[in-house]
Order: C-alpha cells, then structure tokens, then sequence
C-alpha cells in the first residue's frame, strides 16, 4: 500500500492471519497453548464479542494446530453468525458438560499455557485445576506486541474516534460552562461524544479548581466558577476502536501561575511530541516531557507516567514509561499526556493521540493545544 498520510506499509490483516501470527508468537514465547477468554484480545483475533459470563467461552490456539473456540451450546449460534469462517473450529459444550475437563482434552498436557488477563478468576481457577502441570502466563506477552502495531484500517477508525472526540471538545467550550456543576458537564460531554458520531461513551473526567489537581478526579457536585481550571479526559468507541483526550480550559481570566504551568505543560507535550520517531524507545518519549517538567521545577508534580497505547482497549502497550525501552516502530498508537498536579490549587493536562510513521509521529488530535479561556 502507497500513499495516504497513515500508510505504515501495513495491510488489514484479517483475522485468520492474526491467528497465524498468534500462532507463530505463541511456539516462539514457547506457550504450548493460547487461552483467550471474551476480551479485546479475543475480538482482535477473531472478530468474536460475546459478553464475558461464567459459562466459559475460550478460544485455544496451539501450534500447528487449526483453532478452536470452545462455546457453551446456547451460544453456538451467536457463535456461528460471528462469522468465524474457516479461520477456527466451533466445538460447544452442554449445560452439564465440565467446560474445564473439555478444554483440557483440547489443549492436552502442555508445559505452559498463556491466557488471557481479563479471564475471570473462576474461570483460571477452574482451569489450573484441570491443567494440573501446565504453568501458566499472561497471554498479552506474545499477543501485546502483535496489537501495538496497527494496521491501517485501525489507524483509520482511531483517526475517526479521534475526530469525534475533537468536536466533542469544540462544541461544549462553545456552551457557558460557568456554574454548572462537573457532573453536568460530564453528561453534556457524553451526550456530544454519542452526537458526534461514536457507538459508545466509554469515559469522562471532568475536575475542576481544586478537584482538577487529582489526575482520575470523579466528576461530582462542584460548580464550576470564574478562574477554575477545569481538565476535562474523555473518550468513546468507533468501530471498537477509543479515544481519549484531554483538555484543560480556563473559566474566565485565568490566574498568571495557571498560565505559566501550562505553558509548561504544553511546552512538555510538544517536546514529547518531537521525541517520537521509529527507534526511539517509550523511555525517552517519557524522559522527552519529563525533561521540560523538571526544568521548571515541577517535576514531583509529574505523577505519572507520560502516556499509553490505544486501540480496542482505552489502556494497552506500549507503555510510555520510564523503563520500558522498547522501540518504538511504524503503526503504534499511543497518548502523549503529560500533567501538573498541585493540590489544592490546581491540575494541567494536554493529551493527543498520537501515530507513529516512518517520517515521526502524527497526531490524530486537533483540538487546539492553546489555552481556551472560557465563560
Ligand atoms: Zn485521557
Ligand atoms: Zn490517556
């Protein structure tokens, strides 16, 4: 593929060769099997999403071995309109089937098996019983690194969740946010995330003043007034796919240390920003904000970390953290987000999404990064 300002040089895979390289990851992490229960990582490798219960549903990859999805018989059809094709074997089990001994007999004695981290604890319990021997490990060690890089139909729909979240931000500053309180802006922001075009809400942060300097602040009963910072993180789903962005606005004039710490934050995220090229690792896209931060002099008020990836799920590799020195390559997504936290004052935070390309990175935010007075 050529051309186009997201072509990474990647084509949509499909799900069967997802599954070919989960496959292939899973004999080269020696897993002798894959178990994924409902979750981003089973919709990703099959296109399946079934609600997560405790009748055990689990898709189990083994090498050179064709898939199977193991489903309790109620839910064959569900199943079988998923639309799995060729690329995995159905096999259901009856209401008074033991699902755990069945998926033994699957998987069959191996050495260590790789499930899924949202698989319910009923379900790994159960299993450990029944897989006596078998060690197991977080499925995402092989299945991470193959989700971080995005092909270009999922650099397209976070583009497009992207964009939702963008008017999202520019129609509600264009509504006086002055005494309304947080949970009523958060509902506003929900209600323009579904009005813009996204299938799902999937979160909204709304601080304000004192509230804004505590990073995940629940939106509460506060009112919102003159000369409030107010950092609004939100996001919703397109296509299965998130966004997440975060702005902080300023209720009327805002104070000269509001504005000299967001220039430094701003300063922080556009330096992070520059940062991010194919070959540079995620700690020196954190070390990139931190640096500006520190410089400052505010550098215990940076208390996390810079961002994190995206995709079907709000939160996923790669990490943007101190200590992670993986390189970054073509096709990761990822938050840039960096903030400034001063109890009981005050909070900053800017944060885009961002691509990476052969040329650097792209943003897939363009609200603008400037101070937005407000009313
Ligand atoms: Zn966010
Ligand atoms: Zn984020």
């Amino acid at each position: 593929m050529l051309g186009g300002p997201y072509d990474v040089g990647r084509m949509s895979p499909g799900y069967p060769e997802r599954l070919a390289r989960a496959r292939e990851a899973a004999s080269h992490g020696g897993l002798g099997a894959l178990l994924v229960t409902p979750s981003a990582e089973l919709v990703y490798l099959t296109g399946y999403s079934p609600l997560p219960l405790e009748r055990l549903t689990c898709l189990v990859i083994r090498p050179e071995q064709h898939p199977i999805l193991l489903v309790p018989e109620l839910e064959r059809p569900l199943a079988e309109d998923a639309g799995l094709g060729e690329s995995a074997e159905i096999v259901s089990w009856d209401e008074t089937d033991d699902p755990y001994a069945i998926l033994a007999k699957i998987t069959g004695g191996v050495e260590r098996a790789g499930c899924s981290e949202r698989m319910w604890a009923r379900h790994l319990l159960r299993l450990q019983d029944a897989l006596d021997g078998t060690r197991f490990s977080p499925a995402s060690e092989v299945l991470g690194p193959i989700r971080a890089i995005k092909d270009s139909r999922e650099i397209d729909l976070l583009k497009r969740s992207a964009r939702y979240a963008d008017e999202t931000f520019a129609r509600l500053i264009q509504t006086r946010l002055e005494t309304r309180t947080e949970r009523q802006v958060a509902r506003q922001l929900a209600e323009l995330l579904l009005e813009t075009g996204n299938e799902e809400v999937a979160f909204t942060i709304v601080g304000s003043g004192p509230n804004s300097a505590s990073p995940h602040h629940e939106p509460a009963g506060r009112e919102l007034r003159t000369g409030d910072a107010v950092v609004m993180d939100f996001g919703g789903r397109t296509g299965g796919y998130c966004s997440d962005i975060t702005r902080t606005v300023a209720i009327g004039k805002p104070s000269p240390k509001l504005r000299e710490v967001y220039d430094v934050v701003q300063e922080a995220q556009d330096e992070a920003f520059r940062a991010v090229t194919p070959g540079v690792s995620a700690h020196e896209v954190d070390e990139a904000a931190r640096r500006v931060i520190e410089r400052a002099g505010l550098g215990d008020l940076f208390v996390h970390r810079t961002g994190h990836g995206i995709g079907l799920e709000e939160h996923e590799e790669p990490y943007i953290i101190q200590g992670n020195h993986e390189p970054l390559r073509p096709g990761m997504c990822f938050s840039i987000e960096p903030g400034v936290y001063i109890p009981g004052e005050f909070g900053v935070r800017i944060e885009d999404i961002v691509v990476v390309t052969q040329e650097g990175a792209r943003r897939l935010n363009h609200a603008p990064r400037e101070l937005q007075v407000v009313r």
